[in-house]
C-alpha cells in the first residue's frame, strides 16, 4: 500500500478532467490519499500551520496595498459538510483574515438585480480569504432544478459565469471551487442525527426532505456544472464526503497547494530597518541611563 499522506498532488487525483462522469463516482473513496482518519487529522493541522502562515502573507501583502486574494467556493448537497469545511479548515487561520459568506434563497432586493450582483459584493477584499458557503452555482443548480428560470436563461450562465470567473482571475484573485459529494445513504443518517440530536435540529428544514427526492436531477445539473465551468482557470475538484476527515483534509490541501502557488513574499518595510534601529537602541540606552540615575537618586544620601 505505500506511506501514508498524499501519493502525488492531492489537485490531480480530485480535479474534474475531460469525460469525467458523476455516476461513477463514489463519495466513499480517499482519491490521491493513502491513511485512515488518525493520519489524516495529524497530517491537517500539520498542513494547517502552512496554510496559516500563507494566509498571514497574504494579508501582510494586503495591508501593504496588494490586491490578490483567494477565493474558496464551496458546493453540495444538503448535509455534505460545506459548514464543516468552514469551521474545521478555515478555522485554522487568523479570523482577522477571512471573509465567510453564505448564500441562501436570494433577498427580494438580491432578486431584484442580476444573480451575479449579491456574489460580486461578497468578493474577498485584498489579502483576504473568501469563503462562499454555496454561490453564484446555485443559480444553475437549484434554479434550473426548479425551473425557477426558463432554459433558456440558466442555459446561458455557464459561459456567462466562466468569463465573470475569468475576470477575477485576472484581477488576481485565486479562485479554489470545491464540490462535496456524499452519497445519498450518507445524506439519509445525517438528517437522522439532525432529528435525534436538539444541537442540530438548527441544521434541520423540512424542505431538505423535499429536496432529496430531486436527487438524481440534481446530479444532472452538478454533472453539467462540471462540463461547462471547470475551466483552467477555474478547475472543479470533486471531493468525496462520506469521510468528513477526508474532505476536510482535502480541502486544506487544495487550499494550501493554491496559495503557495501564488509565491507570496513577506512585504518589504516601507521604513528605513537601520535607521529605526538605531533609533530603538538609542531608546534603549537612554532608558538604561535613566533608570541608573533614577536609581542613584532616590538612594539615601
Ligand atoms: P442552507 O445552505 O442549508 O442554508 O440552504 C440554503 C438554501 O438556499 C438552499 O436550499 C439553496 O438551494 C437555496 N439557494 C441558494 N441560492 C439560491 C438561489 N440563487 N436561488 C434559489 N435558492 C437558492
Ligand atoms: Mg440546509
Amino acid at each position: 500500500m505505500g506511506k501514508k499522506g498524499w501519493h502525488g498532488r492531492a489537485a490531480d487525483a480530485l480535479r474534474v478532467g475531460p469525460g469525467f462522469d458523476l455516476s461513477a463516482f463514489d463519495p466513499a473513496t480517499t482519491p490521491g490519499y493513502h491513511g485512515g482518519r488518525k493520519a489524516a487529522e495529524r497530517l491537517m493541522r500539520r498542513r494547517g500551520k502552512d496554510l496559516s502562515e500563507l494566509q498571514e502573507r497574504l494579508y501582510a501583502n494586503g495591508r501593504s496595498g496588494g490586491t490578490r486574494s483567494v477565493l474558496l467556493v464551496l458546493q453540495g448537497m444538503d448535509t455534505a459538510g460545506k459548514g464543516g469545511i468552514v469551521r474545521h479548515v478555515i478555522g485554522m487561520v487568523d479570523p482577522q483574515g477571512v471573509q465567510a459568506r453564505s448564500f441562501g434563497v436570494p433577498s427580494e432586493e438580491e432578486r431584484a438585480h442580476h444573480y451575479l450582483w449579491r456574489i460580486e459584493r461578497a468578493l474577498p477584499a485584498g489579502g483576504r480569504i473568501g469563503v462562499f458557503d454555496r454561490s453564484h452555482y446555485e443559480d444553475v443548480l437549484v434554479v434550473r432544478v426548479h425551473d425557477l428560470v426558463p432554459p433558456d436563461v440558466w442555459g446561458a450562465r455557464y459561459e456567462e459565469i466562466n468569463a465573470w470567473e475569468q475576470r477575477r482571475v485576472d484581477e488576481g484573485v485565486v479562485i479554489v471551487k470545491c464540490a462535496l459529494m456524499v452519497s445519498p445513504g450518507v445524506q439519509l443518517d445525517r438528517l437522522d442525527q439532525r432529528l435525534h440530536r436538539p444541537d442540530k435540529y438548527w441544521k434541520y428544514n423540512p424542505s431538505d426532505i423535499d429536496e432529496r427526492a430531486h436527487w438524481p436531477h440534481y446530479m444532472d445539473a452538478y454533472q453539467a456544472v462540471f462540463d461547462r465551468t471547470s475551466t483552467d482557470v477555474a478547475p472543479w475538484h470533486v471531493i468525496p464526503a462520506n469521510h468528513k476527515w477526508f474532505a476536510r483534509l482535502a480541502v486544506t490541501e487544495l487550499l494550501t497547494r493554491a496559495m503557495e502557488g501564488m509565491e507570496l513574499e513577506w512585504p518589504a518595510a516601507d521604513f528605513d530597518v537601520e535607521h529605526e534601529r538605531a533609533r530603538l537602541a538609542a531608546l534603549r540606552r537612554d532608558d538604561a541611563g535613566g533608570a541608573a540615575s533614577g536609581a542613584a537618586g532616590a538612594a539615601p544620601g
